[in-house]
């Protein structure tokens, strides 16, 4: 798969899970604005997530904290920083970023961040 097909892959991804998202949101029928006033204070794996172990209004919150991070990886593979770590500036691996397709970190930057979080 060359650069630009990966790209392409991993925008479709993105494109699909924000049209999802929206859908989840407008069904919880509570506004995005409110909801960005909340801190989108974790960086949690929303695909684990289930409707069933989460209030309705947590979860509608996780799902805009989410949009948010979906839209501004449209926005990096836009201006040419997507799929870069944060923190180390290495290429982050397309495998993670399929699973992952908004990941900041690197895998390696990932376990750094997250061990510093539990302190
Ligand atoms: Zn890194």
């Amino acid at each position: 798969m060359t650069k630009k097909e990966k790209r392409k892959k991993l925008l479709d991804i993105l494109e699909k899970r924000k049209r999802k998202l929206i859908g989840y949101i407008k069904d919880g029928q509570i506004s995005i604005d409110q909801l960005k006033l909340q801190e989108c204070k974790d960086d949690l794996d929303f695909a684990e997530m289930s409707f069933d172990t989460f209030n309705e209004e947590i979860l509608t919150t996780k799902l805009a904290c989410e949009l948010e991070e979906v839209e501004a990886a449209i926005l990096r593979i836009d201006d040419g920083t997507y799929g870069i770590c944060d923190m180390c500036d290495e290429n982050i691996g397309f495998k993670r970023l399929k699973a992952k397709p908004y990941a900041k970190y690197c895998v390696t930057c990932r376990e750094i961040f997250e061990s510093k979080n539990k302190e």
